[in-house]
């Protein structure tokens, strides 16, 4: 191990977006003296052995994971289970397994029951992305200035735990630590249900006969612009997300159906009072979004 590294072997099950953004921090900063990565197709290897982003791939998980220190699971949620209990029985002791899922008591029923004695499972979640997906679109500085959200519970190892925090500050995050339950309501509120808007408004144009889904593309303004961003995000993932976190999506939706009433009823009686109230509420919490520099 070098003076720097932090791991003497990393594997890197799933290496699209999250997976090589990660890759490519350990290069950077030579955090890993061997790096393994793993995917399900040979396409996805090959890329990864081009960009240089692991010393060896393999679609062996079990082999992979043998000598590794650290084991991060990039892959969509709705597979984490299996590859848990793929992986279980190579895990070396002391070795310590994390995760980047974008919901967490689910991720973390799933992988727990098949975390070995002696291996310590830290759940995390790095609150960073973009609409691309695959080993080329990650970049190392995905996650600067970002927040990394830690899920541990109270029996999880506190030197795993340091380790897995020391790794995220490297990449430039900030971490917090959340209970699984709080972390998966925040999240509903402030990225899965803005999705799903995203979502269904694209979805709502897409349905649209041809001649005025055309004018829609070709004058498209700046709202529904982002609107297609942010839905043109990667299916499998997000399918994954909402099925995987499925009482708290509900429970903001439900809020949101109410508030969304409340404005259509405003604008039906030309409540102009209470709309210009609401929307000067809206610039208020961009204002403080942008304070926080999370803009
Ligand atoms: P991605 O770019 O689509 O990459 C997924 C990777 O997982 C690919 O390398 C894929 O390999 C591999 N994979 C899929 N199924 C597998 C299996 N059964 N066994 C082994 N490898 C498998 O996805 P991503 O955007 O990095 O997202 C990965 C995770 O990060 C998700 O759980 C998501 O919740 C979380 N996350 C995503 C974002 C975001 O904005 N994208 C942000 C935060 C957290 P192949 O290419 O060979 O199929």
């Amino acid at each position: 191990m070098s003076d720097e590294s932090m791991f003497d072997t990393v594997c890197l099950i799933g290496i699209g977006l999250i997976g090589s953004s990660l890759a490519r921090v350990m290069r950077r900063d030579h955090l890993a003296r061997h790096i393994i990565a793993c995917a399900r197709t040979d396409a996805t290897l090959a890329k990864v052995s081009e960009l240089g982003l692991a010393d060896e791939t393999s679609k062996d998980l079990g082999k992979a994971v043998e000598n590794a220190d650290l084991v991060v699971i990039s892959t969509p949620i709705g597979t984490n289970g299996a590859i848990a209990e793929t992986i279980s029985a190579h895990l070396k002791q002391g070795a310590i397994v994390t995760d980047v899922g974008s919901v967490k008591q689910a991720v973390m029923a799933a992988i727990t029951p098949h975390i070995p004695e002696g291996v310590h499972f830290v759940p995390g979640h790095p609150l960073a992305g973009t609409e691309n997906s695959g080993p080329e679109a990650g970049f190392a500085e995905l996650f600067e200035g970002r927040w990394c959200v830690l899920t541990p519970d109270e029996k999880t190892d506190p030197d795993a735990i340091d380790q897995v925090a020391a790794l995220w500050h490297r990449a430039g995050s900030k971490v917090d630590m959340m209970d699984a339950e709080h972390h998966d309501s925040v999240l509903a509120l402030t990225s899965h249900l803005p999705t799903l808007i995203a979502f269904n408004i694209v979805g709502t144009v897409a349905d649209l006969e041809d001649s005025t889904k055309q004018e829609v593309v070709k004058y498209s303004a700046t709202g529904f612009r982002d609107f297609t961003r942010i839905a043109a995000q990667d299916p499998v993932m997000w399918r994954d997300v909402y099925l995987n976190n499925r009482e708290a999506v509900l429970e903001m939706l439900q809020r949101f159906s109410e508030d969304l009433s409340r404005l259509q009823r405003a604008i039906r009686w030309g409540e102009a009072d209470m709309l210009e109230d609401l929307f000067r509420r809206s610039r208020d919490v961009r204002r403080n979004i942008i304070d926080a520099g999370q803009a």
